[in-house]
C-alpha cells in the first residue's frame, strides 16, 4: 500500500530524515518507535505531503505522491491524526467531524460513518453539540481520530495518540485502533514513544534513531529484542 524509499527530509539546513525506507502492506498495523526528536513526526509529515522530502520517493497505492499536495493525498485515501490532536476548539464535536468529511459529497455514506464513529466513541455522541475545546484530552484524541475516520481513509497515520493521556484512556484508544483495523480493514501507521503499547497492537515495527531506521522486525520479535527492551521498553 505504501512504499517509502530512501527519503531525505530537511528543515532548512537541518537534515531530520536520513535515507528512510519502509513499507506498509494493506491491512497491516505498522508502528514506528523512537525517542524524542528521532524524526517520527517528520516521517509522517513527509508521507502526508506536509514536509516533502528533498530526495527519495513515496509511493501510495502504486502512485508516486512524493510531491503531491496534502489535500490531494487525503482524497487519495490517506489521512493523518497529528500530534497534539489539533482539533478545532471553537467548533462543536459535530462540526469537527463534518470538517473531516469536507472533501466527500455522498451524504448517505457520510451519515453511515458518523454513526460508526459514535458507536466507537459513545461519549462523542453525548457531547456532539459541545465545543471541541471543552473536551478532556482523551476525548479530544477520540475526536481527532474520528475526524480522520470521517475522510474514510484506507491508510490512517497516527502521531503519538497516547501523548499526555492516562493509562486507562490510552488502553481504550489502542483497543479502538485495533477495532478500526479489524472491522474497517483500515491500514494503520502508528508513530509512538509508548513502544510497549504500540508493539502490543502492531504486526510489524520500525525503530528510528537520529533520522535513520536502525531495526525492523515483527512486533513480537522487537518486544523480545534486548536492545529494544533496554532502550524503549524500560525492561
Ligand atoms: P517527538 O517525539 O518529540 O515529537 P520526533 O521523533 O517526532 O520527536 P521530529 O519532531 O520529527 O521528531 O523531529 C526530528 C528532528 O527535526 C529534531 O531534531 C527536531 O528538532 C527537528 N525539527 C522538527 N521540526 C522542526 C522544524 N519545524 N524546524 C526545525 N527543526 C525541526
Amino acid at each position: 500500500m505504501l512504499k517509502v524509499e530512501k527519503i531525505n527530509t530537511y528543515y532548512g539546513n537541518i537534515q531530520a530524515l536520513k535515507g528512510i525506507s519502509l513499507e506498509v502492506a494493506k491491512g497491516e498495523i505498522i508502528t514506528l518507535i523512537g525517542a524524542n526528536g528521532a524524526g517520527k513526526s517528520t516521517t509522517l509529515m513527509s508521507i502526508s505531503g506536509i514536509v516533502p522530502p528533498r530526495s527519495g520517493s513515496i509511493v501510495f497505492q502504486d502512485k508516486n505522491i512524493t510531491h503531491v499536495e496534502p489535500s490531494k493525498i487525503v482524497t487519495m485515501g490517506m489521512c493523518q491524526v497529528p500530534e497534539g490532536r489539533r482539533i478545532f476548539p471553537q467548533l462543536t464535536v459535530l462540526e469537527n467531524l463534518d470538517m473531516g468529511a469536507y472533501l466527500r459529497d455522498n451524504k448517505e455514506e457520510i451519515k453511515k460513518d458518523l454513526d460508526y464513529v459514535f458507536e466507537l466513541f459513545p461519549i462523542l455522541s453525548q457531547r456532539r453539540n459541545q465545543s471541541g475545546g471543552t473536551l478532556s484530552g482523551g476525548e479530544q484524541q477520540m475526536l481527532a481520530i474520528s475526524r480522520a475516520l470521517m475522510a474514510r481513509p484506507k491508510l490512517l497515520l497516527l502521531d503519538e495518540p497516547s501523548l499526555g493521556l492516562a493509562p486507562l484512556i490510552v488502553q481504550q484508544i489502542f483497543e479502538i485502533i485495533m477495532r478500526i483495523n479489524e472491522e474497517q480493514g483500515t491500514t494503520i501507521f502508528l508513530v509512538e514513544q509508548n513502544a510497549n503499547m504500540a508493539l502490543k497492537i502492531a504486526h510489524r515495527g520500525y525503530v528510528l534513531q537520529n533520522g535513520m531506521i536502525v531495526k525492523t522486525d515483527t512486533a513480537s520479535a522487537l518486544m523480545e529484542d534486548e536492545e529494544v527492551k533496554k532502550a524503549y521498553l524500560g525492561v
